[in-house]
């Protein structure tokens, strides 16, 4: 049938907002406060501050907004024209009615009505280590009675209970999917395993799972499979853990590394034993009787049942013909379902369920509230519906360089979070070293990850799930990483000289920072082939595949996401044997760079330029 997943949706519907990252700073007047209630309109803005509405309105228009008198401004819109004009707008946000149930959510349960709770775990590790098999041999050790027999229903997630131990597996693969949910606020899992084929060891995606698992602060198990394979050194990978500060416990560390093989089950009751002896040593409990809450873990569109959603129980219990909530999407619950295809009519914390009966895809990572009526569930998505732009932008404040200096003085960060990625190990090592140097009393600095490579979606996702920002040497991100950068507003730095990364975040701490120049993308080329014409040079035969290069443009060669040769100009740009100005986006072109020529099929070259970089009313007004 027709299947639109959840996630896939979420990213279609993302707002592509402009990155401004420009903050923003009072003119220096006299400073004076005025509050005001949303929602405000410039009308009311202009009674608030004493500012007349025409004033307002010429101040947008300077920075492009063509606004009418009666507009609705966004919080953050009014309190950047009110300091504009020297006064200080504090915002009394209405809260939604969505935030009146959660908070009501909240609230404290008394620990008698407290139980014990599985533990939810995740897998993540590098591909094609085994994670999805070692899911597949728990499940089905699993034996749960009166599973109807036969149908094999896709219901990634499943409670694993042998009557002794109960763990909840969480089927979404790998760090990304991880973070992505951190990122959303939704921090289900209480533990991860990692899993390390014993005969690949340690790999950049085992390295990566790392560092995103740490950043959210979950306790780590190692699942060393693939241990009935010949010829694995299981000491040297104990080594690799080791330098990634995984040290195990038969060295004397205190990470747990179970062997496994989900080829022969070898190991797996070992790990369910560990996992359920983390869960007592941590005491996780939940509350099992009223109303349930919890997140939406996946969601789908099917042509027989309509919205399926996947759903994880954490406190509460669900039952069916409850009224759900989950961002804009509500229902009755008509049917739910258990993994392995067991129908219910009740389910209590931790336990994943496949419930149908919702008028639309709920997002992956939104949390999920039963509620007394309907017609109050559908107030609610409608609200939700209505904030969900909105709330996409405003929650998220990420740091940038340039605002670092303004939270920390807020007391609103205490530690600059950084992500480095750079063309060699040498430059990882001496630019981590450096930046860790930059430590004060007043903010910690924290590297999240340091890797060799370009900047890819998962280093953005992990940016902005932990409010990092990302520092590039020698490499580039690409098109998916930057445009999730922008639409995710997390700030990327590419830099070409080491000692300049460390001058900026210096005087960003010290408040010092004045942007001044910036690169501008114009374009991208993709080489497809190779003209040699001897006494004049390499031609590269090109597409554009992105925007326009033209003649002007400085040009970046890059080849696998590391930058080859930088800061290069033009010799000649040609079309069908005529110089040209440009070429733009779907058109092929000759070009000839100045004084270089190692130029290889498949390389890409990057137009830019650079701007002078002024904060103004437009940069922040877009944000
Ligand atoms: P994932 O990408 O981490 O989910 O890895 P998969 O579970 O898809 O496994 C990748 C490959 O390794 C598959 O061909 C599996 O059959 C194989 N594999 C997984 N676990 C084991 C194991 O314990 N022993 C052996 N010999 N092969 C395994």
């Amino acid at each position: 049938g027709t299947k639109l997943r959840g996630k896939e949706r979420k990213m279609a519907s993302e707002d592509k907002g402009a990155a401004g990252t420009g903050s923003f700073t009072a003119p220096p007047r006299h400073i004076e406060k005025a509050s005001i209630k949303e929602p405000i309109t410039i009308k009311d803005l202009s009674s608030t501050i004493g500012v007349r509405a025409s004033e307002i309105m010429a101040k947008m228009m300077a920075a492009g907004q063509l606004a009418t008198i009666n507009q609705v401004l966004t919080a953050e819109n009014a309190e950047m024209l009110a300091m504009e004009f020297g006064i200080e707008l504090t915002v009394e946000k209405k809260s939604s009615m969505l935030e009146t149930i959660q908070k009501e959510y909240e609230k404290e349960v008394p620990a008698e009505e407290l139980s014990p709770r599985p533990p939810v775990v995740a897998f993540l590790g590098h591909v094609d280590h085994g994670k999805t098999s070692l899911l597949d041999r728990i499940r089905r050790t699993s034996v749960v009675t009166g599973e109807a027999g036969g149908i094999t229903q896709h219901i990634g997630s499943y409670l694993y209970d042998d009557g002794q131990r109960r763990v909840t597996f969480l089927d979404t693969p790998g760090h990304k999917a991880f973070t992505e949910m951190r990122a959303r606020g939704a921090n289900m899992t209480d533990i991860a395993v990692l899993v390390v084929a014993a005969d690949d060891g340690v790999m950049p995606q085992t390295e990566e799972a790392i560092n995103h698992v740490k950043a959210a602060g979950v306790p780590i198990v190692v699942a060393l499979n693939k241990i009935d394979l010949p010829n694995t050194d299981e000491n040297k990978i104990l080594g690799q853990l080791a330098d990634k500060g995984l040290i195990a416990t038969q060295w004397g560390g205190d990470t747990e590394v179970v062997r496994t093989s989900a080829a022969t089950g070898e190991g797996i009751s070992e790990l369910i034993e560990y996992l359920d002896y983390i869960a007592e040593l941590r005491q996780l409990k939940a509350r099992t009787k009223g109303p349930a809450i919890g997140w939406i873990i996946e969601s789908e569109m099917t042509t027989g049942e309509g919205v399926l959603a996947r759903l994880l129980i954490k406190n509460g219990t669900l039952q069916k013909g409850d009224i759900i909530v989950s961002g804009s999407s509500y229902g009755k619950i008509r049917k739910m379902v258990l993994a392995g295809g067991k129908v219910v009519k009740e389910a209590g914390p931790a336990t994943p369920v496949e419930v149908s009966g919702l008028n639309e895809i709920p997002l992956a990572g939104d949390p999920f509230y039963v509620l007394e009526d309907i017609s109050k569930a559908k107030d609610i998505a409608q609200e939700q519906r209505a904030q969900k732009r909105e709330k996409l932008l405003a929650q998220h404040r990420q740091i940038t360089l340039e605002n670092l200096f303004s939270e920390i003085k807020a007391g609103e960060l205490k530690e600059l979070n950084v992500i480095v990625k750079a063309d060699v190990q040498g430059s990882v090592d001496v630019l981590a070293k450096s930046i860790l140097e930059m430590n004060t009393a007043e903010v910690g600095v924290r590297i999240l990850h340091a890797a060799v490579g370009g900047i890819s979606e998962s280093d953005v996702l992990l940016a902005e799930a932990s409010n990092a920002i990302i520092i590039g040497f020698q490499v580039i991100a690409d098109e998916r990483a930057r445009s999730l950068a922008e639409s995710r507003k997390v700030e990327i730095r590419l830099y070409r000289i080491i000692y300049q990364i460390v001058d900026d975040i210096k005087k960003a701490l010290e408040g010092m920072l004045t942007p001044h120049v910036q690169e501008k993308q114009l374009g991208r080329a993709e080489v497809r082939q190779i003209f040699r014409i001897s006494r004049y040079g390499v031609i590269a035969g090109c597409f554009v595949t992105e925007g326009a290069i033209p003649r002007s443009a400085k040009i970046r060669l890059i080849r696998d996401h590391i930058v080859i040769r930088d800061n290069n100009s033009i010799e000649s740009i040609r079309r069908n044997k005529d110089d040209v100005s440009e070429v733009r986006n779907g058109f092929e072109c000759g070009i000839k760079l100045q004084g270089y020529d190692d130029i290889k099929e498949s390389d890409i070259l990057e137009a830019f330029e650079f701007v002078e970089i002024s904060r103004t009313l437009d940069s922040v007004a877009t944000r």
